[in-house]
């Protein structure tokens, strides 16, 4: 099938004339011999690639592009099948700094051309009617943006490399663990629902922004099979009344951070003091409600935004703080957002997964990052699994990270946080 791939690198510090000129003739000779055309924009130590042709030859190119030592990370912006080549009759030239990359003819690359940058080779090149038919094309927008410095301002703010370990090299942080003994966890209640708690942790002030309330089943069961026993107000009202229990076990835990629960949005509404009720069980255990977030998706339509509005407003007066849970995974989304600012905005991990090399994520968490700042937000990334995705949040200005990388879940306890471990 026919498709385009456009991805952004970094070149390695201190690329030669030369070592340039060297990756633009082996592109435009290899390429041609395997049905690839495209262009190589070079730009203040960054590339821009645009290879069309068929995956069979793109894809294993890619893979070696990513491979090869001469670029640092490589995301990959776009991805798609094409219905006709946008480069057909130019094969694959290099646009850079003092390079010609020659309009019309044969596609020889690199000759000396001046001293003009990429931005003004690229501005001549679309004047020219040999590009008529990109007019209107998206991957004039992406090169226009990449150009003008967009992308490029971003992939070298990117991290150069993680570390070799995968861990940062300085900035060590050690926050101790609890469990509950097998005496207090036979002293809880017989019939309350038990918690597992994972730490979200600000790596900008190196502390523990809140810990995560996850509800389980007796045996540690997910918060899905507790929940289904349940339908209609039955469900909203068990899910208001566990949060007491959630408050206790952390209250026996000894912590002194914040505390993070899940509720259904319905579940503020299920009574008229669903919001008082919260207040009461933390103050029966000594959460006083700045020490409380509430975290809610969208997951369950709200049926009723006014009382809704009404619960949010209770929530503030009260002077707990709300979060906006799966930022991105559907069904919590902008409506939500439109309506009811929250302090904090958990970006969904399906938008976290593998973003350190990709192009439309990266430009999604930034997105979210700069609106958040204007608005005073603060941004969590959640479901961080690996060192790669963890450079990457923190060089985009995400400080406040949760995931498996830095702690499990663990039940009736809070894991010990060890950073770099
Ligand atoms: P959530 O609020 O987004 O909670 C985070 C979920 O992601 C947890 O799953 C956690 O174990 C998991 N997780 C954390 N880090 C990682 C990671 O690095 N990788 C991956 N793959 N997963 C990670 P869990 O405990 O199964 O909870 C699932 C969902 O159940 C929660 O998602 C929340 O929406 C809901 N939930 C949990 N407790 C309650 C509750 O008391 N009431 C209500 N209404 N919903 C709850
Ligand atoms: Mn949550
Ligand atoms: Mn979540």
């Amino acid at each position: 099938m026919l498709s385009q791939l456009i991805y952004t690198s970094q070149a390695i510090s201190g690329l030669t004339d030369a070592c340039l000129q060297d990756i633009a003739v082996t592109a435009a000779r290899f390429n041609s011999m395997v049905g690839i055309s495209g262009l190589l924009v070079f730009d203040e130590g960054c590339f821009l690639q645009v290879l069309e042709g068929d995956d069979a030859a793109i894809l294993p190119l890619y893979q070696h592009i990513k491979q090869d030592r001469r670029h640092r990370n490589v995301v990959k912006l776009i991805h798609e099948p094409i219905a006709k080549r946008r480069f057909a009759k130019w094969g694959m030239r290099l646009v850079a700094e003092g390079v010609d990359p020659g309009v019309d003819g044969e596609p020889t690359p690199v000759q000396p051309y001046g001293s003009a940058s990429a931005l003004e080779n690229w501005r001549e090149l679309f004047i020219t009617d040999a590009f008529a038919h990109l007019t209107e094309d998206r991957v004039r927008t992406v090169l226009d943006a990449f150009t003008r410095g967009r992308w490029h301002q971003r992939t070298a703010a990117a991290p150069s490399a993680a570390p070799a370990n995968g861990r940062p090299e300085s900035g060590e942080l050690f926050i101790p663990g609890c469990a509950l003994s097998d005496e207090q966890r036979q002293g809880l209640p017989q019939q309350a629902p038990l918690f597992a708690f994972q730490p979200i942790v600000d790596f900008e002030n190196g502390r523990i922004s809140s810990y995560e309330a996850l509800l389980r089943g007796p045996a540690g069961e997910p918060p899905h099979s507790v929940l289904n026993a349940f339908t209609g107000a039955a469900l909203h009202r068990f899910d208001l009344h566990s949060k007491a229990a959630a408050m206790a076990i952390a209250r026996q835990l000894g912590s002194e951070a914040r505390l993070s629960l899940n509720l259904l949005p319905e579940s503020l509404l299920v009574d008229d003091d669903a919001v008082d009720q919260l207040v009461r069980a933390g103050a029966a255990c000594g959460f006083s409600p700045d020490r409380m977030v509430l975290e809610v998706t969208e997951e369950e339509a709200i049926t009723d935004p006014e009382r809704f509005a009404a619960a949010v407003n209770r929530v503030r007066a009260a002077g707990m703080r709300l979060a906006i849970d799966d930022f991105g995974a559907g069904y919590a989304g902008l409506s939500l957002l439109a309506d009811f600012q929250p302090d904090k905005l958990k970006i969904d991990r399906c938008i976290v997964h593998n973003v350190h090399e990709n192009g439309p994520r990266q430009a999604i968490v930034r997105a979210i990052v700069e609106f958040c700042y204007c608005l005073g937000i603060s941004v969590v990334a959640e479901g961080v699994e690996t060192a790669e995705e963890f450079h990457w949040l923190r060089s985009a200005g995400v400080h406040r990270i949760q995931g498996y990388l830095i702690a499990r879940p663990q039940l009736c306890a809070l894991p010990p946080v060890c950073w770099p471990g």
